[in-house]
């Protein structure tokens, strides 16, 4: 079909690949974004071969790594701070911050056109193919993108989920100023990521660039002294006493009005597209992030989407073609998380065994399934191995 003019909600993963790849193909693109900038919450995100191979495709892989940490190994301790298991990070060692990745999406999509409009919240989308503002102005476009992620308010007034899984946990993400100390031993020791549990408690923090930590920490909705903002340094270090200094700098240290506790949960709409809306993103399919795939399924289906408007005959048959491609790896990975969410909370002995049966090649692969897929618009890129 021929290149139109598109409005798309949202200056996240999903909406700025989506400007990018919609640029590219010839469209006019407008994005809104209701924050003032694109500043937001700061935190590490997982790179997987299929982010990496829309980073290539958009010749800013480079960058994008230049401006996080490469982890070499993975150190599982107890409570009392002892390691009790450490593994290599063969596999997407990278972390990233987000504002980092984001600012260089957004950079991109302006290189190629692309008009971002800042303090501009979208309040309704109409399938005839228009958007409007909160300030009552209304834009028509030939395609509208929702990717305003996991609370989205226009896909809610356009009745569109069919099932919102809520999940048992809840979890925060958050950076905090790394020590002297801290810094010069990546040299002596190498990059280490930490994970502890305890019970149904756990922490994982790494360093996300030079001078930060990005610290993840989970627990149950209904642990409610432990999901505060700001964190209680004695409520966490109850269950982690070695970590008790890592919990005051995260009161002390951390932005919170920047931060929330997220409460996990999975989306299905009814259909990803209504008339000229396509909706993709945490909007259309959040995921708790145990596989850490949810940026990743968002990059691919805004590729996806723009690869799909390209090779159809209309905008029907596009959409149409692009959920029946994109929608089975994307509901297999949702599926997975939740599976690999479950066995969180099974007593010991059952955990150990379902860490040794995410060894078996079979079990592993369909874990690695959507991290190794080659995103549906991703071509002159060729293979990326991190
Ligand atoms: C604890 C945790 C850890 C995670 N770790 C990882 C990880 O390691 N790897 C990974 O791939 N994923 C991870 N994720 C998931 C990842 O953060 C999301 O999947 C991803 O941010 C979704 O991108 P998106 O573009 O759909 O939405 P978002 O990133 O949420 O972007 C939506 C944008 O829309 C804007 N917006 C909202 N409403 C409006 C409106 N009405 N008008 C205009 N603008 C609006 C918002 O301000 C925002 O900028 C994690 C999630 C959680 C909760």
């Amino acid at each position: 079909m021929q290149p139109g003019h598109a409005e798309i909600v949202g200056a996240g993963f999903g909406g700025l690949v989506a400007a990018t790849a919609l640029a590219g193909r010839g469209w006019t693109v407008r994005v809104h974004e209701r924050r003032e900038q694109l500043a937001g919450e700061g935190y590490g995100i997982t790179i997987h071969n299929n982010m990496a191979r829309i980073f290539a495709e958009f010749g800013i892989l480079d960058r994008v790594l230049a401006g996080g940490m490469r982890i070499d190994r993975r150190d599982s301790v107890n409570a009392r701070g002892d390691v009790v298991m450490t593994r290599k990070t063969a596999r997407s060692p990278y972390r990233i911050d987000r504002q980092h990745i984001v600012a260089l999406l957004a950079e991109r999509a302006q290189a190629a056109g692309v008009e971002i409009r800042f303090n501009s919240a979208v309040k309704t989308a109409s399938p005839e193919g228009s958007v409007t503002l909160d300030d009552g102005q209304k834009l028509s476009a030939d395609l509208v993108v929702v990717a305003d992620g996991i609370n989205s308010t226009i896909r809610d007034a356009l009745g569109l989920i069919k099932r919102r899984i809520w999940g048992r946990d809840c979890g925060v993400r958050i950076n905090i100023p790394r020590r002297p100390g801290e810094i010069a031993a990546d040299d002596r020791e190498g990059t280490v990521m930490i994970e502890a549990w305890a019970d149904k408690r756990r922490v994982l923090y790494c360093p996300v660039t030079k001078n930060e930590f990005y610290v993840l920490l989970t627990c149950t909705m209904r642990d409610t002294g432990a999901a505060t903002s700001p964190i209680d340094p004695d409520v966490w270090a109850r269950s982690f006493p070695a970590m008790r200094s890592l919990f005051i700098r995260m009161r002390d240290e951390a932005d919170w009005p920047q931060s929330h506790w997220a409460h996990f949960q999975t989306i299905h709409l009814k259909t990803w597209s209504m008339g000229r809306i396509a909706v993709l993103g945490d909007a259309a399919h959040a995921m708790p992030p145990y596989l850490a795939q949810g940026a990743g399924h968002a990059m691919m289906n805004a590729l996806g989407l723009a690869a799909a408007l390209q090779d159809a005959p209309s905008l029907e048959t596009a959409l149409t073609e692009w959920e029946r491609r994109e929608r089975p790896l994307t509901e297999h990975t949702q599926l997975w998380t939740r599976i690999y969410g479950a066995t969180m909370f099974l007593p010991k002995p059952l955990k150990t065994i379902s860490i040794l049966v995410e060894k078996v090649p079979w079990v592993a692969a369909q874990y690695l399934r959507a991290a190794n897929h080659v995103p549906t618009g991703c071509g002159a890129a060729g293979p990326v191995s991190l």
